[in-house]
C-alpha cells in the first residue's frame, strides 16, 4: 500500500469516527447491510451483538493505526486469518464483509468525502488484509479448533478463576500469546484469554480468568464452570514472547489476570540455562488480588535472573476477605503502594528494558502513559491489542 492510499484510508475512517455516534452508527450500519446483502453471515455471530458491535470498530482501529507498518502488521492479520478458520471462513465471507464495509463507510462519509480515489483506497486497503488472512489460512497446517475438556475449575477470588483443560492435541503457542476461546453455554461468544502456562506436548493449558462485572462470558466461566465441560479453542494470537538469552533486559508489568501471559514467559524462561534480567512489577487493587504471587516469588529464589516485586493500590483487602499473601516471606522484594504504572515510572526511564504491559485495557493505557511521560521509549513498550 502506498502512503497516498494509507493516507486517504486513515483519514475517511477517522472523519466517520468523529461524527456523532460515528463508531456506533458505523458498526449498526455495517451490521444491518452485512445481514441483509448476505443473510447467511449471521449465523457466525451471536445472539447479543453489543460487545460485537465495540470490537469491530476497535479491530478495524487497531490496523488503521498500523497501516505504514507492515513489519507488525501483517504477522498480526495472517494471525487472524488463521484463527478465522475456526468459523470456517472463506473467500466469499471476506468479500461479504469487505463489501458491507466500504459501503456502510460511504453512506456515512457522504460524496464530498468519498471520492473516486477514497474508494480506491479502501477497496486496495481491504483488499491486502483480506488476501493476507486467506493465504495465512490456506498455508496453515494446524488444525482450525483445538477441543479442550475441563480437568479443574477452582475459585481462588471471589470473581477470579484457575481453569486447567486438557486439549485434544497439543497446541503449539509461544509463550505470552493468547487464544480465543468458545465456552459451551455461550456459543459463538469467543473471548480472548491468555494460556498462564507454556504450551507442553501433554496439552495441558492454564487459564486465570476474571468475572467482568456486566459480562456475557467472563462470570459464566468463573461462577458455572464444571469439571468435564468442552471448550473450543482458536489458533494462538500476539506477538509478546520471552527474550533471547542475548536480547536485552526485560521489564514485566501485570495486574490481576494479566499476570497470566508474564507468568507463561517466566515458567518458560525457567527452563532455559541463560536468560536476560527480569524485573516482574505484580500488582493489584488489595492484597489479595496478587493472588500469584507465591509463585513467581518461589521461581525469584532459584533463578538469579528474576526480580519480582508486589505493588498494590491498597495496603488492607477487602472486608470480606481476609488472606493476605507473605510480604515479609525471605527473599520477598519490598512491596510498594500505590498505582502501579505511577510505581513504576516512579522507578526510572527503564529505557534500557524490553517493556511489557497485561492487564485491563485502562490499566495498559495509563501504564504506558506514565511510562512514556517518564522518557521510555515508545518502541520499547509492548501489549496485547486492546479490544
Ligand atoms: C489479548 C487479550 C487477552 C486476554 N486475556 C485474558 C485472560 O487471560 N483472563 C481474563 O480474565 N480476561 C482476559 N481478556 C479479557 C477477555 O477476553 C474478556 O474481554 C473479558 O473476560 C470480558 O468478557 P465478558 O464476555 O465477560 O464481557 P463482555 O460481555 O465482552 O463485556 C461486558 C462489558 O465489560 C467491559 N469489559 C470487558 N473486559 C473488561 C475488562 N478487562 N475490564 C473492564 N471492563 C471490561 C466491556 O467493555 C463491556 O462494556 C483478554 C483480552 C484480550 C484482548
Amino acid at each position: 500500500m502506498d502512503s497516498r492510499v494509507i493516507s486517504l484510508v486513515r483519514t475517511t475512517f477517522k472523519a466517520v469516527l468523529a461524527t456523532d455516534d460515528g463508531p456506533g452508527r458505523l458498526t449498526s450500519s455495517f451490521y444491518a447491510i452485512l445481514f441483509t446483502d448476505y443473510p447467511g453471515a449471521r449465523d457466525f455471530f451471536p445472539a447479543a451483538m453489543e460487545t460485537q458491535r465495540d470490537r469491530l470498530v476497535k479491530a478495524l482501529a487497531y490496523v488503521v493505526d498500523r497501516l505504514e507498518d507492515p513489519d507488525n502488521l501483517l504477522p498480526f492479520l495472517a494471525q487472524l486469518g488463521k484463527d478465522h478458520r475456526k468459523y470456517g471462513a472463506q473467500k466469499a465471507h471476506y468479500i461479504a464483509v469487505g463489501g458491507s464495509l466500504i459501503k456502510a463507510l460511504r453512506n456515512f462519509a457522504g460524496t464530498e468525502i468519498w471520492t473516486e480515489e477514497v474508494d480506491a483506497a479502501w477497496q486496495d486497503a481491504i483488499g491486502v488484509i483480506a488476501s493476507t488472512m486467506l493465504g495465512a489460512a490456506a498455508n496453515e497446517s494446524d488444525p482450525p479448533v483445538w477441543g479442550g475438556t475441563v480437568v479443574e475449575h477452582r475459585e481462588i477470588l471471589r470473581n477470579l478463576a484457575i481453569v486447567r483443560l486438557q486439549l485434544n492435541q497439543p497446541m503449539h503457542y509461544e509463550a505470552g500469546q493468547y487464544v480465543s476461546v468458545q465456552i459451551p453455554s455461550r456459543p459463538r461468544m469467543w473471548r480472548y484469554l491468555s494460556p498462564a502456562n507454556p504450551a507442553n506436548e501433554n496439552g495441558e493449558i492454564e487459564f486465570h480468568i476474571r468475572g467482568v462485572s456486566s459480562g456475557w462470558v467472563s462470570p459464566s466461566i468463573v461462577g458455572h464452570t464444571q469439571v468435564g465441560d468442552q471448550w473450543l479453542l482458536g489458533s494462538p494470537l500476539g506477538s509478546l514472547g520471552v527474550a533471547g538469552s542475548n536480547d536485552r533486559d526485560m521489564l514485566m508489568i501485570g495486574c490481576g489476570t494479566g499476570i497470566a501471559p508474564l507468568r507463561a514467559q517466566v515458567l518458560e524462561m525457567s527452563h532455559r540455562r541463560s536468560n536476560p534480567r527480569v524485573h516482574v512489577f505484580v500488582g493489584g487493587h488489595h492484597p489479595c488480588d496478587l493472588y500469584d504471587l507465591e509463585m513467581l516469588w518461589q521461581l525469584s529464589l532459584t533463578n538469579p535472573w528474576l526480580t519480582v516485586t508486589p505493588v498494590v493500590e491498597n495496603d488492607e483487602n477487602p472486608w470480606w476477605h481476609p488472606e493476605v499473601p507473605d510480604f515479609s516471606a525471605p527473599g520477598m522484594h519490598r512491596k510498594i503502594t500505590g498505582q502501579i504504572g505511577r510505581v513504576v515510572a516512579g522507578l526510572g526511564a527503564w529505557s534500557d528494558r524490553d517493556i511489557q504491559i497485561a492487564g485491563s485495557p485502562s490499566m495498559v493505557q495509563t501504564t504506558k502513559f506514565r511510562l512514556m511521560a517518564g522518557g521510555t521509549p515508545t518502541k520499547n513498550i509492548r501489549h496485547d491489542p486492546l479490544y
